[in-house]
């Protein structure tokens, strides 16, 4: 018998022990402020269960999911965990996409908060506040638009509202939020213009805790921190200031199988297109992972990996099961079928991979395959 380890094309590891350690430094960094953790998209693709669990035992107990089913999901998993009681409180999930019309009744039934994204999202809630009885307090939460332009109430909405406070005044409003658009860049000036314009919009509504960063936010300084912060990528190990050294521990490793060794000679071509020609005699090593993992196929004749210190190219195209290697100047005993090679770990991080795909850390993270077996580590 072999393991489904053993038969996998490829070993995702997932450090809880690093997300747990990354999520008490920025704990740690905006006290007293509050640090939340936002764990849309299965928590970047890593697992929404394992890592919401991992969270709230290192003391997280707020909670953003994009959808109100990954808040249905999150509420379940926290209970099954035996986390919906930790300090006597249970955990508070918000729902960023806002209140879809009609879906009221799962907001209350699962006690998730939406995040109230319009005055049409304000009113409705109101609405069912007042309709459900003094039972239900309805907390939620207020997104504003300060220059994102993609969610939340635009100037004229706002406007509307703080002229008409009262249609805030059927439920508790906890936090006012927003979300800052160049946060990674310290010095994009719309960093600073966007915390003029949210502390407009905080005086102009009835107070509230006020959230405005992401990761990338909470290293903008203090003055970004308020009453709570949001971060997702930087607890996954993606580098909150890109090109400055990366605080954060490094939580994926991904080891692709190889499959076959072959030596190919001058003018053989390698894969799909055969985009890639040999000048002379070469090693090549075809490694189980594909753009169907998530493996992108822009990283054709573009990306690395490594076989233990020794970095081979990527050659040739990505196909969908497939990558080729060129490992030439691998010790033999290191290449042969079932050894297993480095596409994300301590040499390559996900920003690096991310970097020769044309892409960022959050889309290599949430692209992660399916069909990975993943190890979840925990010390
Ligand atoms: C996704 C998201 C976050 C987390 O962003 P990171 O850059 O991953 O830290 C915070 N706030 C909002 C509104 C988001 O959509």
């Amino acid at each position: 018998m072999t393991s489904e380890a053993e038969r996998a094309g490829a070993i995702l590891t997932i450090d809880l022990e690093a997300i747990s350690a990354n999520y008490r430094r920025l704990h740690d960094q905006v006290a007293p402020a509050e640090c939340a953790g936002v764990v849309k998209a299965n928590a970047y693709g890593l697992g929404a269960e394992h890592v919401a669990i991992t969270l709230a035992q290192a003391g997280c107990r707020t909670f953003f999911v994009a959808l109100i089913d990954e808040g249905v999901s999150l509420r379940r998993a926290l209970e099954d965990h035996g986390q919906d009681n930790p300090g006597g409180h249970e955990p508070t999930i918000y729902v960023l996409n806002g209140l879809i019309k009609g879906t009221e009744r799962v907001f209350a039934e699962h006690r998730l908060r939406p995040v109230l994204n319009s005055i049409g999202e304000i009113d409705a809630w109101a609405q069912f506040v007042r309709d459900a009885g003094p039972g239900q307090q309805g907390a939620a939460a207020v997104q504003v638009d300060t220059g994102m332009s993609r969610l939340g109430l635009p100037k004229i909405e706002l406007s509307i509202l703080s002229s008409a406070p009262s249609r805030l005044a059927g439920f508790r409003l906890t936090h006012v939020i927003s979300h800052l658009a160049c946060a990674d860049e310290p010095d994009h000036p719309l960093n600073h213009a966007q915390l003029e314009a949210f502390a407009a919009a905080r005086r102009s509504l009835p107070p509230a805790a006020g959230s405005l960063s992401n990761s990338s936010g909470i290293f903008l300084g203090r003055a970004f921190h308020m009453d709570m912060v949001r971060p997702g990528s930087a607890l996954y190990g993606v580098a909150p200031v890109p090109n400055r050294p990366n605080p954060m521990k490094q939580v994926v490793r991904l080891q692709g199988k190889i499959l076959q060794v072959r030596e190919i000679d001058t003018h053989q071509t390698v894969g799909y297109g055969a985009t890639h020609r040999a000048e002379n005699r070469k090693k090549i090593a075809t490694v189980a992972v594909g753009y169907a993992d998530g493996y992108l196929r822009y990283l054709s004749n573009r990306g690395n990996a490594y076989i233990g210190e020794f970095r081979v190219p990527l050659v040739g195209r990505v196909s969908m099961d497939l990558t080729t290697f060129d490992v030439t100047d691998v010790p033999d005993h290191l290449v042969h079928p079932g050894a297993m090679i480095e596409l994300i770990g301590d040499d390559i991080t996900v920003d690096a991979l991310a970097a020769s795909a044309g892409t960022i850390g959050y889309e290599i993270l949430t692209s992660l395959g399916a069909r990975y077996h993943r190890v979840y580590r925990r010390r």
